[in-house]
């Protein structure tokens, strides 16, 4: 599934929402930006992908379509830390924005590791602003810049 970076992104059932937008929804044939990753932003993106929280929509799981023979790797191991295994291909990341919420497949990890992506800047800096994942700041901030339909529970 291809979405160009920092454009509006649905989910069944919600539509193509103002609140939503896409980054890392890399496919072959559809150019996208490459560069230098920091370390430290790399770090932080696994702590968030470690144990993400997810909404009860969900996109479904997903493969790298540029290891074509593969489909990329089941998990993303940060050097030889053992402990910080994030999964790849089942869940995406959540993150807080400036009144939108940027959505992001944890592949986004393989992709920055294998395929030399480099994340917008906006991006890179609300991953180095997020609160703890799935502290009360993290959910709060999910409220106030998300659209409300991604929490059903809390109508
Ligand atoms: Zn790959």
């Amino acid at each position: 599934m291809h979405h160009a970076d920092m454009t509006p992104i649905g989910l069944p059932p919600i539509g193509s929402s103002s609140k939503l937008f896409a980054v890392g929804w890399l496919e072959p044939g559809h150019d996208y930006r490459r560069g230098e990753v920091e370390t430290d932003l790399v770090r932080k993106l696994v702590d968030l992908l470690i144990n993400p929280w997810q909404s009860a929509l969900t996109m479904g799981r997903h493969a790298c379509g540029f290891c074509r023979l593969t489909g990329g790797p089941t998990s993303f191991h940060l050097g030889m830390v053992s402990d910080s295994a994030v999964l790849m291909g089942v869940s995406n990341l959540w993150l807080p924005g400036d009144g939108f919420l940027f959505v992001a497949p944890s592949l986004i990890l393989h992709y920055m590791d294998a395929h030399e992506y480099s994340p917008p800047d906006e991006f890179q800096e609300a991953v180095r602003a997020c609160p703890p994942m799935r502290s009360m700041a993290y959910l709060k901030a999910l409220l106030k810049n998300g659209p409300k339909e991604l929490f059903p529970a809390t109508g």
